[in-house]
């Protein structure tokens, strides 16, 4: 169990996310993350803990983009730590925060590794993000790679 939150809009993103995942945060105090779109680039500020931390990080970084998603994690898959908090990235295009169990990820970690995909963390919801992108490696459009991953993904859960 956990939270997810994202915005997009004209207003600042990290602070609507944080207020969001503090309301969220009875649901997984395990750690909390961000990736946040801006000037053309893609952040990740990832604490392991309780929210507080991630609101304590506005104070040291430029964090005025206006694109993002957030989570606060319980975790299922991989201990409490930063490496294993969300959200998962691949190449640097895909970031994902997932909320629930994938019952097949050992099968589809295998099938990624052997694509020469490579795991930073212990979690089930990395090889979401590495099979959206082994998808759009195959030429589809983000829309097909997500009809695709449902398709292939088995257990409950939200992206
Ligand atoms: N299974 C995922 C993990 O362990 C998500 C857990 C959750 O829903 O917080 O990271």
């Amino acid at each position: 169990m956990c939270g997810i939150v994202g915005y997009v809009g004209d207003r600042k993103a990290f602070p609507i996310l944080v207020n969001g995942l503090k309301r969220l945060e009875y649901r997984g105090y395990d750690s909390s993350g961000v990736a946040l779109a801006q000037e053309g680039e893609i952040a990740l500020y990832k604490r392991q803990g309780m929210v507080k931390a991630m609101e304590e990080l506005a104070l040291s970084n430029d964090v005025s983009g206006s694109t993002g998603i957030a989570h606060t994690r319980w975790a299922t898959h991989g201990e409490p730590s930063e490496v294993n908090a969300h959200p998962h990235q691949s190449n640097e295009r895909i970031f994902i925060v997932h909320n629930g169990i994938i019952e097949n990820y050992l099968e589809l970690k295998d099938e990624l590794a052997d694509k020469g995909y490579a795991f930073t963390s212990k979690t089930d919801s990395e090889l979401i993000a590495h099979l959206l992108d082994s998808y759009l490696e195959a030429g589809s459009s983000l829309l097909e790679a997500t009809k695709q991953l449902k398709d292939k993904l088995q257990g409950a859960y939200a992206i």
